[in-house]
């Protein structure tokens, strides 16, 4: 059994990873300063003996005794919640890890970052591997979650050469599923609901934009395996089953049977042409295979919203 710190454990992969972790056995801390995150989301871990709720905000200093696991998820992901404080973004990404590194250090506690095919930015190269140093506009409106991102990363690998606090660095891609929150405004929640209400179907630029989806068991599995593996450099995880946003859109009108039109809104500045993992490096090192299909995914999604509206 470990004693696992999940920050952003109230969010939508902190609250999935957070019942994954206690399934297998251990016990779970969740920080959040519930920015985005929901207390719906972990309500039913309330009565759980082995999981304890901390409402903190990652960029104050925080003491947590007998921890040997942290999981740094706290950061808004989605592009208008990052987007909505942007310095209030950097600083979560920045002196949220210092404040958790140094906590690791004081644990001698293993530390994973949950960092973002963001780094890559508007990628050159395509599919994306890790040896990729990515096309980030520094002064772009994303560029707070990028930027913070891309630190975090240069901060745990520093502090593995200066310290030798034991890391890991998840560089994950789009990832969708339950508890995903309503108002969350990413592609997959936005088009399911806008379906399910028979209400138009936003997608924005002309739709050639890709992204390659992974469901969140599969994101959830990736990062353990992850965990429990002693690699301190990057490493992708996600799926790399990759649509175009237009061919996703007329995905979910198909599979809600709905009555939305499709309408075109303009492309938010710096939004990535394309985005695909290559996942060759997790699926030999880590034996990574994502294995939840687009469809299968989707309907449990799609089944999700349907409770909630
Ligand atoms: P989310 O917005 O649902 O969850 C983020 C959680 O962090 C929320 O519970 C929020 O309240 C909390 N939080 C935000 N700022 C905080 C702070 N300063 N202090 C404490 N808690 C704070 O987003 P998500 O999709 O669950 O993403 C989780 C992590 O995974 C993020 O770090 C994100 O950058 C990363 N990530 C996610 C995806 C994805 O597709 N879901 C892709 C790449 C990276
Ligand atoms: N997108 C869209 N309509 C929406 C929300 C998003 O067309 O209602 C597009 C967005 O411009 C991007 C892609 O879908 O090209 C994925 O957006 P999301 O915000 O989910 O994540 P990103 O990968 O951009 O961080």
């Amino acid at each position: 059994m470990n004693n696992i710190l999940v920050t952003g454990g109230a969010g939508f992969v902190g609250s999935n990873l957070c019942e994954r972790l206690l399934n297998d056995g251990n016990k779970v801390i969740c920080l959040d300063n519930f920015f985005t995150g929901k207390k719906e989301n972990i309500k039913k871990f309330e009565n759980n003996k082995n999981f304890t709720l901390i409402e903190h905000d990652i960029i104050d200093e925080i003491d947590i005794k007998n921890i040997n696991q942290i999981y740094n998820l706290a950061c808004p992901a989605s592009p208008p919640h990052y987007q909505f404080d942007p310095i209030k973004t950097t600083k979560t990404s920045v002196f949220g890890i210092i404040n958790m590194l140094n906590l690791a250090q004081k644990n001698n506690a293993k530390i994973l970052q949950a960092s973002t095919s963001e780094v890559y930015g508007d990628p050159k190269i395509h599919p994306q591997t890790e040896d990729y140093w990515g096309n980030v506009n520094p002064v772009g409106i994303r560029s707070c979650y990028d930027e913070g991102k891309r630190c975090a990363e240069s901060l745990m690998t520093d502090y593995n050469r200066m310290y030798g606090t034991k890391i890991a660095i998840a560089r994950i891609f789009n990832t969708y599923g339950p508890k995903m929150s309503i108002n969350d405004g990413r592609v997959v929640s936005n088009f399911i609901i806008q379906a399910l209400n028979n209400e138009p179907i936003t997608v924005y630029g002309s739709g050639s934009q890709t992204r390659s989806f992974c469901y969140i068991d599969d994101l959830v599995d990736g990062l353990i395996k992850l965990m429990d593996n002693n690699y301190t450099e990057p490493f992708n995880i996600g799926n790399p089953d990759e649509h175009t946003i237009l061919e996703f859109a007329n995905l979910i009108i198909k599979m809600t049977d709905s009555k939305s039109e499709i309408i075109f809104k303009p492309l938010p500045q710096d939004d990535p042409v394309k985005r695909k993992p290559n996942i060759s490096k997790a699926q030999k090192f880590l034996c990574y295979n994502p294995k939840v299909t687009l469809e299968s995914g989707i309907l449990h999604t799609i089944n999700y919203f349907k409770n909630l509206i």
